[in-house]
């Protein structure tokens, strides 16, 4: 039997209730340990400035890249799965939340699911996104938007913030 390909995906990571640095330390975790899954690195911690609300604690943000035979959906599945082990409950539209886990790029593919949309939809209007992920892949090309250092310059009136690596 051949092996299954190993596609890199990355993920996006959010949390502004509860220990959001401990969150995004603990998905990360979870990533390395998905079946069929290898974490290749983590970005820096990004604090940012809710989008499009207010009144919200700061969130902060960061980006994995995974290297997975997991299909798109199986991971989307498993990143759902995550997201409720960290007690994520979804009240209202852009509540704020103990972990959001975005699937961001998964390979150069362009999905249209039901349920999962590849690369995701708002990721290149976001800075605290594009910082993270440009930090891992200064190159990378998001399919349908272009690369990813010209969308941050795009976004540079986004403020957020890098915290020193821990
Ligand atoms: P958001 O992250 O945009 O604030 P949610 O985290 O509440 O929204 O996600 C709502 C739904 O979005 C998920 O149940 C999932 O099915 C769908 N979805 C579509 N495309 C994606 C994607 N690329 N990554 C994560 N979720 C996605
Ligand atoms: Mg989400």
């Amino acid at each position: 039997m051949s092996a299954p390909p190993v596609t890199r995906a990355f993920i996006g990571l959010g949390a502004n209730l509860g220990d959001p640095a401990r969150a995004i330390d603990t998905a990360c975790t979870a990533l390395a340990a998905l079946p069929g899954t290898e974490l290749l690195a983590c970005s820096r911690r990004y604090r940012s400035a809710p989008v499009g609300v207010s009144g919200q604690p700061d969130y902060l943000n960061a980006v994995a890249a995974l290297a997975t035979t997991l299909s798109a959906p199986a991971l989307l599945d498993a990143l759902l799965a995550i997201e409720a082990r960290h007690g994520r409950t979804r009240d209202y539209r852009m509540a704020p939340r103990t972990l959001d886990l975005d699937l961001l790029l998964y390979g150069d593919a362009r999905l249209d699911l039901p349920q999962l949309t590849v690369p995701h939809p708002r990721m290149h209007q976001r800075a605290f996104v594009l910082a993270p992920l440009a930090e891992l892949a200064p190159q990378i090309e998001i399919p349908g938007r272009g690369r990813v250092a010209d969308l941050l310059r795009e976004v540079a009136d986004q403020t957020i913030e890098a915290l020193p690596a821990s």
